[in-house]
């Protein structure tokens, strides 16, 4: 009785309440439902957030509003394999009229240029109503660009402009422990530097022999830099300083138009320069010298009329003087060999080469310091080396003890100048060495 009694009264008080109830549910409802939500849009921003930090999409977004909002746009072009200069301009979104204006401006004026895999060509883009090439900038070479301007009315001016470079000179220097080459790699100087230094030292010094344990050397270089600051191309060597056995072997660069000099000079002003260089090859290894020896293939005892140099395979060789290449062929027990005629008295032979370098051949004048072929073990041969030798007056003689002439000493006015412009290269020199400390 009193069960069902509460029952109605349960029963009436959800009739009166109901409505109350369904609202207070829809209440809680909306409020997960919400909460939920804000959660929901909580974690989309933060993936949202992830997404934006993604440097990738950065960079498509970066590339989206830079096509949507400046006026002026850049596109620097990478060059694919195969690619024409026609075929680039379809790629680029502008119009028929456009593309047929270039193309017509270089036939008819005649216009040549080469363009190659990873090259860069630099289109700059007016977005006002409908793209429109402003410029083309297609490089030429290391310090030139080709550039194609566009009038309002669609024709082009061509011209060619010279980058602007900056010459600057830097200062290097270290210990050699394994040789000149690792030493001067080991202080980022590039093949290049490395092999000039090598060239003007040549006379003197046999790289192989003449280097010791913790000689040492120094070096003021010229640079050409770009506006992007990357090295371009590289100057003289102003300075080097070759210090063997506590020994300095200065070196100081001189120039004089009207006298038509252009070499290294030691402090006196002698020039270091001689007919013929005693190592023509660098970083090689003295394996072989001039005399008797059992030879490496005969077997038997048979007098070396040349020097031998180990170096790796590829190792470039040069002409230890200038002359004219009288043979660049095979030499039966030689192998590939070339052969300089120096002048009356003096004439080389280099032998074994891998092969010849680009252009030599007989007749050809070679200069000095020039790359005539590349070391190998072609003919009689156990491994990779070159054998130099040295003929004077037809007959074969030590190259490692010959006494050449030396060459120029500078005097008078000259020998003024030079005093002038070493002054000037040693107060360059400190200079280089302070900012480095
Ligand atoms: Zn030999």
């Amino acid at each position: 009785m009193v069960n069902k009694f509460l029952k109605n009264y349960l029963f009436e008080k959800f009739r009166e309440f109901g409505s109350y109830l369904i609202l207070i549910f829809l209440v809680l409802l909306s409020i997960i439902v919400i909460s939920y939500h804000e959660n929901f849009k909580k974690n989309q921003i933060n993936s949202l957030e992830r997404i934006l930090d993604n440097t990738y999409f950065q960079k498509t977004l970066l590339s989206i509003s830079k096509t949507l909002n400046p006026r002026f746009e850049k596109i620097v072009y990478l060059i694919e394999s195969g690619e024409s200069f026609e075929t680039i301009l379809n790629k680029l979104e502008i119009q028929k009229v456009e593309k047929k204006a270039i193309l017509d401006h270089i036939i008819n004026e005649k216009i040549k240029f080469n363009i190659y895999e990873n090259q860069k060509i630099t289109f700059e883009i007016d977005n006002l109503t409908k793209k429109k090439i402003k410029k083309i900038i297609i490089p030429i070479n290391k310090k030139k660009d080709l550039i194609f301007t566009n009038n309002e009315n669609n024709s082009y001016d061509t011209k060619i402009l010279t980058k602007e470079l900056r010459l600057i000179s830097v200062y290097k220097e270290n210990l050699i422990k394994n040789s000149l080459y690792a030493s001067a790699i080991d202080k980022n100087i590039n093949p290049n530097i490395i092999i000039q230094f090598a060239q003007i030292y040549g006379f003197e010094v046999d790289f192989q022999r003449d280097i010791r344990k913790n000689d040492s050397f120094q070096i003021v270089f010229e640079e050409y830099k770009n506006d992007e600051n990357k090295t371009i191309d590289f100057g003289n060597i102003v300075y080097a300083n070759l210090i063997l056995k506590g020994r300095s072997l200065e070196l100081y660069y001189f120039n004089s138009d009207k006298e038509k000099i252009n070499d290294h000079f030691d402090p006196s002003g002698q020039s270091i320069k001689k007919t013929l260089m005693k190592t023509p090859i660098n970083g090689a290894r003295l394996s072989s010298s001039y005399g008797m020896r059992k030879h490496p293939i005969l077997g038997y005892n048979k007098m070396h009329q040349g020097t031998d140099f180990a170096a790796p395979l590829g190792t470039p060789i040069m002409a230890s003087g200038s002359g004219v290449v009288i043979k660049a062929g095979w030499c039966g027990g030689g192998g590939n060999c070339v052969k300089i005629k120096h002048n009356k008295t003096y004439s080389t032979v280099y032998a074994h080469m891998s092969k010849f370098a680009k252009g030599i051949k007989k007749g050809v004048r070679v200069a000095q310091g020039q790359i005539i072929g590349f070391v190998g073990s072609t003919g009689m041969s156990t491994g990779p080396h070159l054998h130099y030798e040295v003929i004077r007056n037809g007959k074969k003689i030590n190259s490692q003890t010959l006494k050449l002439p030396s060459g120029k000493k500078l005097t008078g006015e000259l020998r003024e100048d030079f005093e002038l412009a070493k002054i000037k290269i040693d107060v360059l020199k400190s200079e280089l060495i302070d900012k480095q400390n």
